[in-house]
């Protein structure tokens, strides 16, 4: 890869990075798309020209992440966190319960909002661990009479990430991928539905991509306010009202780079090298770094690791910062360090924050 312009090593936890090759095309596209005179954001979205862009983006994210036929894929709007709310709202009845999987912060924020229209329960929590670990899946208690399950794939705040999920049988298995979502394969015919904020591993934040099972939708509330029931996107193609138009043509441009970079496969085994870079390095540091998830929970999304010496932490933060390392200070609820190493972030960049953990070691030992 060519660094034509300066770009920063940027671990921000999102919004993160996007591809460069991406971002060189839409500044390529940007005053005139395809002819029209107008960029993309200046389109109807109405327009064929935004429902070809539109369209596409859910046809290659079907493809991509091997979405059966028999799911829905809605752009949606108001982040993860609506769907925190729109889940219960749709799915959950007063008086009925929902099991939780409590694995970090953002598993609480749903568990929270869950408590507006039901009775959420806890199915496992870490939390007494410092949400340091995902649970075992044999001790997770899923009500018989839940109406869903949901859980967090990916504990952006404290660094661990699900390896195998748990099968529910009847009752629906519910997944906020924000920040794994197309980091790997998974099997999405094991959910009833996946959210996703985009601004992770996706594009721009703006867009919220919803993966739903039509079975699943068929049960939905319809007796609640119509930008909130999940059935006014389904009959109007996320089309009801005006979508994030630009996002959703950067949601498709990173697919389509997915796709020339090989596909998940692909991803999947760079993801996993960009880690090990940086997880070699702590765990061959002799205790100079330590990790803050336990190696069997470890995510490959966002490492968190921690100085041993407090002193040398803020050193190690300040040293980076100055070195071009962007967004390595661990989130304000944990402290310490890390490192988000989402699918744009290339090979390189973690490279050279391994190489540069080592060197931070040999001088301050
Ligand atoms: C970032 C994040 C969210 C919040 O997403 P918004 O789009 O900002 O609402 C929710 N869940 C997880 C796992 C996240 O990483």
């Amino acid at each position: 890869m060519t660094f034509t312009t300066k770009r920063a090593f940027n671990f921000n936890a999102g919004p993160s990075a996007l591809p460069l090759e991406v971002l060189q095309k839409a500044q390529a596209e940007l005053v005139d798309f395809q002819g029209t005179g107008m960029s993309v954001m200046e389109l109807s979205h109405r327009s064929a020209t935004f429902e070809a862009v539109h369209n596409e983006a859910i046809a290659r994210l079907r493809k991509l992440f091997e979405i059966p036929e028999n799911y829905e894929v809605l752009f949606l709007q108001g982040g993860a966190s609506l769907q925190f709310t729109m889940i219960p709202m749709n799915f959950l009845q007063e008086g009925k319960k929902a099991s939780y999987i409590q694995t970090g912060a953002w598993s609480e924020k749903a568990f929270k909002e869950a408590k507006f229209f039901g009775t959420p329960v806890e199915a496992a929590s870490t939390k007494e661990n410092n949400y340091k670990n995902i649970p075992a899946i044999e001790n997770i208690n899923i009500d018989p009479e839940a109406a869903y399950v949901h859980l967090t794939s990916n504990n952006t705040i404290f660094g661990t990430q699900w390896k195998t999920f748990p099968t529910t049988g009847d009752i629906p298995l519910i997944a906020d991928m924000s920040s794994d979502i197309l980091s790997k394969k998974v099997d999405v015919s094991n959910f009833s539905m996946i959210y996703a904020g985009a601004q992770k591993n996706l594009g721009p934040s703006g867009v919220t991509v919803v993966i739903a099972r039509k079975d699943l939708l068929e049960k939905a509330n319809t007796n609640i306010p119509t930008m909130l029931q999940y059935a006014t996107h389904v009959k109007n193609n996320s089309l009801y009202n005006t979508p994030p138009t630009f996002g959703i043509y950067m949601l498709g441009e990173v697919l389509k780079w997915v796709e020339e970079q090989g596909g998940l496969d692909v991803i999947e085994k760079r993801n996993e090298e960009k880690a090990a870079y940086i997880y070699d390095v702590i765990d061959n540091s002799n205790g100079f770094y330590y990790g803050h998830a336990t190696e069997d929970s470890r995510s490959l999304m966002n490492i968190t690791f921690r100085v041993a010496d407090e002193e040398l932490e803020k050193k190690f933060l300040a040293e980076a910062k100055e070195a071009g390392f962007v967004g390595l200070n661990g989130h304000r609820s944990v402290g310490g360090c890390r490192a988000s190493a989402y699918n744009s972030v290339p090979v390189e960049a973690c490279k050279a924050l391994a190489d540069f953990m080592v060197k931070f070691q040999q001088d301050n030992q």
